[in-house]
């Protein structure tokens, strides 16, 4: 399936944030990171956040893939800067809920700002990994405990 599928708006924003993406380079020092792939679409998010007083102070990525991942990357970490760690992996909770084909309430979604856009991706299912990738990092990064046992860079 192509983007063109997307309502008009929609695929405005994903892509902008694709093509000028927010966040995007690495941190100097971090506290949590994570790497993950997509092999069914040659996806990559490194993950970096750095967590203070239990806030994501900052929050990087680098990576490649396709126009969902990389756009999904921007938003999720805008989405979540400056949040507490509690109320981020909520609103990962949200996002990977809405993949496995949970309904979430509109004032739910809407925590999650221009990240919500996405959630119209699970309409069409083979590219729910795509925008669920950077989520899935951000829950594991930030859920690992101190031993680098689930990095598999
Ligand atoms: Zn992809």
């Amino acid at each position: 399936m192509g983007l063109s599928k997307l309502n008009g708006l929609y695929r405005e924003v994903i892509l902008d944030h694709a093509n000028h993406p927010h966040n995007k380079g690495e941190l100097p020092t971090s506290t949590n990171a994570m790497t993950l792939h997509n092999p069914t679409c040659g996806d990559t998010i490194n993950l970096q956040v750095k967590v203070a007083d239990n806030k994501i102070e900052d929050i990087a990525y680098t990576g490649e893939g396709c126009t969902i991942s990389q756009a999904s990357a921007s938003m999720m970490t805008d989405a979540v800067k400056g949040k507490t760690t509690e109320q981020a992996l909520a609103m990962a909770k949200i996002f990977s809920d809405m993949a496995i084909g949970k309904q979430r309430s509109a004032s739910e979604l809407a925590q999650l700002g221009d990240a919500q856009i996405l959630t119209s991706i699970m309409e069409f299912p083979a590219r729910i990994k795509c925008a669920t990738l950077s989520w899935w990092a951000l829950q594991r990064a930030l859920l690992k405990q101190s031993d680098e046992e689930d990095n598999n860079e």
